[in-house]
């Protein structure tokens, strides 16, 4: 697909470059945003720049944020002695979307994948240790998917916790194994959370 213009071209390929959106679908895209008046697409641009150049990271749980302390971490009504910990931002939702859980969250950012060269110091890992150090949290639920990815992390993480006064436990196998929380539906997950099991009665089974 060859367009007449170089800055209409430009345009679809970067749309392209999302996920999901081949080069037709980029092309209609761009071509709906040309029919816009130009202070609509200012607006569209503007939100997209801002999320990037002013979101940060939450100094508390590592999930995005638009203060320093995110709006789960700052909610008084949370319980603060509980702490699930995730692979990323979409987990976060996912548990939230089911409202069954009501502590706060760590984001890891990933997961360990020695395929991939991802280590525990390449994740939100000390940030974790950092928090469970003073005592504040009773339990940290490790809500890390059915992946080898993330059995390995959960295991890691467990032993590292082995010193601090928290119960490590695990959502409950409702999660298919090889699956992402995300992809899970909300029930499942929701039950998952709610018959969450120690850590270590898990990997005996
Ligand atoms: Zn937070």
């Amino acid at each position: 697909m060859t367009a007449s213009s170089a800055l209409l071209e430009s345009a679809v390929d970067q749309l392209a470059t999302l996920p999901g959106i081949g080069r037709r679908t980029a092309m209609r895209l761009a071509l709906d945003l040309l029919r816009r008046e130009p202070h609509d697409v200012a607006r569209f641009t503007e939100a997209i720049r801002r999320m990037r150049d002013e979101l940060r990271r939450c100094e508390v749980c590592c999930n995005v944020s638009d203060e320093p302390r995110c709006a789960i971490c700052s909610d008084p009504r949370r319980d603060a002695g509980l702490i699930c910990v995730v692979e990323d931002i979409r987990d976060v939702l996912a548990i939230e979307a089911t409202r069954q859980y009501h502590g706060l969250y760590h984001v890891l950012g990933g997961v360990i994948s020695p395929m991939e060269g991802i280590g525990p110091d390449d994740l939100n890992t000390a940030e974790l240790l950092d928090r469970t150090a003073n005592g504040a949290a009773r339990e940290v639920v490790l809500a890390l998917g059915g992946t080898l990815e993330g059995d390995t992390t959960a295991f890691y993480l467990n032993k590292r916790l082995a010193d601090r006064n928290v119960l490590v436990t695990t959502i409950a196998r409702g999660i298919s194994v090889g699956a992402n929380l995300d992809q899970a539906d909300e029930v499942t997950l929701g039950r998952s959370i709610a018959d969450r099991k120690p850590y270590e009665q898990s990997i005996k089974r």
